[in-house]
């Protein structure tokens, strides 16, 4: 085994620097991941540009690799072998609280680096702490016993698996928490990596009609969008979005609005409470909007809708992305757009964020950024 690990470290705001970091020592219980792909997705975007904190991260929060080195107790655990390739969640819980117990780790107070400073999370945690590869963006991560591996089935690749986290946040998110199933009507707003997950989950699960919106710059995706099983796509930039949905809806208006649009603001939550059916309408919103004024409670109220909010994904969801990703039956391999090296994690984070001149021709859907890229080409 080799004694240093290549790592892209992020050691201020919107900077990177490859390190040379020490191989950490191994308990039986805990596991060395050599990483195939970490995939990048908005929330890279956000915290590289403002970290929480001062100390050094090695981002990367989606993880596919291969079990490198393994105690005999972290493969009896996690029932896995050396080479078996495994997606890795980034919540890393401590399974003895009430939200662990009932495998809602997700909740877990061990993962949340929003309210407890020394919380273990893929691509969050400080390179200080114990274990000190707690990110995707280099060679090898740290799998300590309560990491949570899934197995990867035969035949999907690593590329292909590193699609679990749109795809299983998809799952969750339109049928788990909106609770989209057979014969529903959907709107979708936002055709990125997640929008384009929610069509595949509400597709499987039989809704009628799958609406998607975008603006002109995301007319391939809007394509795509068509070919993942969406009914009827939107250009908001050049036709009434209200209208269209009414006029697709036959003046019913959607049983579901699953908002994808990150940063849009609040023009996508106002459309989503109109185009809402007359009754108990449900909306899926992400938590980017800080504040909202003149929130819009009475029609609300009148329509009797339901709010959910997205949270990232169960342990279910992941299993359910990984048998839809060796279904083979979306094409989904079409959402992996562009692939970079570990030294080109600044320029892969730039291109996910809209820098049109570090993405090249094809627009980006999903960048997997794969550690050891230039090693073998
Ligand atoms: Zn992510
Ligand atoms: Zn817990």
């Amino acid at each position: 085994m080799v004694e240093s690990v290549l790592a892209a470290v992020r050691t201020a705001p919107s900077t990177t620097e490859l390190r040379e970091l020490p191989m950490p020592a191994l308990t039986d219980d805990a596991a060395l991941l050599k990483v195939e792909v970490a995939g990048i997705c908005g929330t890279d975007v956000k915290m590289y540009a403002k970290p929480p904190f001062d100390d050094p991260v090695i981002m990367g929060h989606e993880n596919v690799g291969t079990i490198a080195v393994a105690g005999e107790k972290f493969k009896r655990l996690h029932g896995v072998a050396d080479g078996d390739r495994v997606f890795v969640e980034h919540y890393v819980g401590c399974y003895n609280c009430e939200w662990c117990r009932i495998g809602e780790y997700r909740h877990c107070e061990a993962t949340d680096w929003r309210t407890n400073a020394d919380a273990r999370r893929y691509g969050y945690t400080s390179s200080k702490n114990h274990g000190t590869l707690w990110g995707g963006f280099a060679q090898y991560m740290y799998l300590p016993w309560n990491a949570v591996v899934h197995k990867v089935p035969e035949g999907v690749s690593a590329e292909l698996a590193g699609l679990v986290t749109p795809l299983s946040n998809g799952i969750e998110w339109a049928l788990l928490a909106a609770g989209v199933g057979y014969a529903d009507t959907v709107l979708i707003q936002g055709p990125g990596q997640q929008g384009l997950a929610q069509v595949v989950a509400c597709k499987q699960a039989g809704a009628s009609t799958i609406i998607i919106t975008g603006t002109t710059r995301d007319a391939a995706r809007l394509d795509l969008a068509l070919e993942l099983g969406a009914d009827e796509a939107i250009d908001i930039q050049t036709e009434d979005p209200y209208q269209r949905v009414m006029d697709v809806t036959g003046g019913r208006g959607v049983d579901f609005v699953l908002d994808c649009t990150s940063r849009a603001g609040v023009g996508p939550v106002l459309l989503g409470i109109d185009v809402l059916k007359r009754r108990e309408g449900t909306l899926l919103i992400q938590g980017e909007l800080a504040a909202f004024p003149d929130f819009p409670i009475k029609k609300l109220t009148e329509k009797a809708i339901t709010i959910k909010s997205a949270r990232g994904h169960s342990y279910r969801a992941c299993e359910l992305a990984l048998q839809q990703l060796g279904s083979g039956r979306f094409p989904l391999e079409r959402l992996s757009t562009h692939r970079f090296g570990l030294t080109e994690v600044d320029r892969a984070i730039r291109a996910l964020a809209g820098d049109t001149a570090d993405a090249g021709d094809a627009d980006v859907i999903h960048i997997s950024l794969m550690p050891w890229l230039e090693k073998e080409s």
